[in-house]
């Protein structure tokens, strides 16, 4: 598509002198007290001048330039980018919720309590742990604080000298990254060639050192760790603690609890699993829950049930403090609780199944063009290493076509791209979510896409290679974006 309006700028589009509307002369100005003179411009502010007409284009234009979960398929592995019912949006909208001060009290926050207590109670249910905090903001920021919640559990048992954390070399980024603003040392331990924790590893590092153990189960292959309770018990023989990645909880929603599978403490992010739109760093939401006996460390505030059937917001003295102004992203557990209500305790289970079916369909329907490094069962999502030999998918050769080019050769079907280079273990990482609300229909189309950009790096690599033909940017340099990037707008001299 190309037009006047088309990949410009508001700058681009402005024409001196151009207005929207013009104004009748003021009746009053003789009136007015003049601003004083030292503090009027001298040069005019340098903003576009445009009509009505032309503004409107160019806001439109540019928001069709967006892909996001209601415009297409979006099979983001590690995101969970399932549909966001319109109806949470409706309820998060109403007035009750949106306007209320934390300050003004509890008995003036009774709704608004109650409906933080019964989330946090529901998601206790669904995950066999005691108590949850909804106060983090995203994943990483519910890592940090469950992260902070075993250092105040060791050391209020005077146990100071547990400074590290095992993490399998399968983990999302964000498990190294939050343990090191936890002020913990990082422990690798492998995965064996089936994708899970290699047990021997596990083993040679377990110490008196060790604070716990992060996991992510299924793991970020998509491959559920069969040897959890074996893991756990290994882990809390050594006097660490389980946590549980649980941003990807979608799988095993309803299904099973990694209360019952050992863990001590874990986080869900509410924007993947619980249907919050997410996506460009928008509004989060990372609980943190915990086994009995560490409710105590959770953050400050905490909403508490009195016998009375009333609500409040409670400070408790051995809390590790405050890691959010107040109860976090409110309008995030209002969209989860009307998501959770919606589907009830009848339907629950029937997300992390078809989650997994979605997910197995397209890897069964796709291996025999793409690699699959490990076969099996998969859960919610599985990882392709790239192009098989027979169709071009040869590492050492640089004219074949690689992940890269088959991600965006995509979009040129309007797919959103799927994750690539991710998880680390393979060159070629393909990485593949449909989640549970996407129709047949839908997933055929993808797997018919997939199977022609196979048939087309075999026939015509250069073409795939060059790809995206159809979208308004092509392949920009990602490094000179990432390093030299303009964000402001300079007029060209
Ligand atoms: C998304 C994700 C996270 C991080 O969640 P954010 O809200 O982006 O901070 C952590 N772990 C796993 C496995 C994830 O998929």
């Amino acid at each position: 598509m190309n037009n006047t309006y088309y990949g410009k700028l508001i700058f681009e589009l402005s024409k001196e002198g151009r207005r929207g509307y013009s104004l009748p002369a003021n009746p009053w100005a003789a009136h007015h007290t003049p601003i004083p003179a030292h503090l009027q411009r001298t040069t005019p502010a340098a903003l576009p001048e445009a009509d009505e007409q032309t503004v409107a284009r160019h806001y439109t234009n540019m928001s069709n330039n967006n892909f996001g979960v209601d415009t297409g398929f979006y099979p983001l592995g590690s995101c969970t980018m399932k549909y966001n019912p319109k109806i949470n949006e409706e309820v998060a909208a109403l007035p009750g919720f949106t306007q209320p001060h934390p300050a003004a009290g509890d008995a003036n926050l009774q709704g608004a309590l109650r409906l933080y207590y019964e989330t946090g109670r529901i998601l206790s249910e669904l995950t066999g742990l005691a108590e949850f905090t909804i106060n983090p903001y995203a994943g990483a920021h519910g890592e940090l604080t469950g992260l902070m919640v075993i250092r105040a559990y060791h050391r209020s048992r005077g146990d100071v000298q547990r400074t590290k954390i095992i993490v399998p070399d399968s983990a999302h980024g964000t498990n190294p990254a939050s343990a090191a603003v936890a002020g913990l040392k990082i422990v690798q331990v492998k995965s064996t060639p089936e994708g899970t924790v290699d047990l021997d590893s596990l083993r040679s590092v377990l110490g008196p050192d060790i604070a716990g153990m992060m996991m992510t189960n299924p793991n970020t292959l998509g491959i559920f760790e069969t040897h959890i309770p074996e893991i756990a018990r290994m882990v809390h023989e050594c006097g660490g603690l389980m946590y549980y990645d649980g941003a990807n909880f979608n799988p095993i929603l309803g299904v099973c609890r990694p209360g019952d599978m050992g863990f001590d403490v874990m986080h869900i992010n509410l924007h993947k699993t619980f249907s919050t739109p997410h996506g460009g760093g928008g509004p989060g939401s990372g609980p943190v829950g915990v086994r009995s006996g560490l409710e105590q460390f959770l953050p400050n505030p905490r909403v508490l049930r009195r016998d009375d059937g009333t609500f409040t917001m409670a400070e408790c003295p051995e809390a590790l403090g405050r890691i959010s102004s107040w109860l976090g992203n409110f309008g995030i557990i209002v969209r989860a609780y009307a998501y959770l209500l919606t589907l009830g305790r009848e339907h629950v289970g029937q997300v992390g199944r078809l989650a997994v079916l979605g997910a197995n369909y397209i890897k069964e329907c796709l291996k025999d063009c793409y690699k699959l490094p490990i076969d099996g069962l998969c859960k919610h999502e599985f990882v392709f290493d790239g192009l098989r030999p027979e169709y071009g998918g040869e590492h050492s050769d640089p004219a074949h076509v690689t992940t890269l080019d088959v991600a965006k050769r995509l979009l040129d079907f309007g797919f959103h791209a799927p994750t690539i280079y991710f998880p680390l273990l393979f060159h070629e990482s393909l990485m593949i979510e449909p989640t549970e609300t996407e129709s047949k229909e839908t997933l055929d189309t993808f797997i018919a896409t997939l199977r022609q950009i196979a048939e087309e790096a075999k026939a015509d690599p250069a073409m795939v290679k060059a790809a995206p033909h159809h979208t308004p940017i092509r392949r920009p340099d990602d490094v000179l974006a990432v390093k030299a990037g303009k964000f402001v707008y300079q007029p060209e001299a």
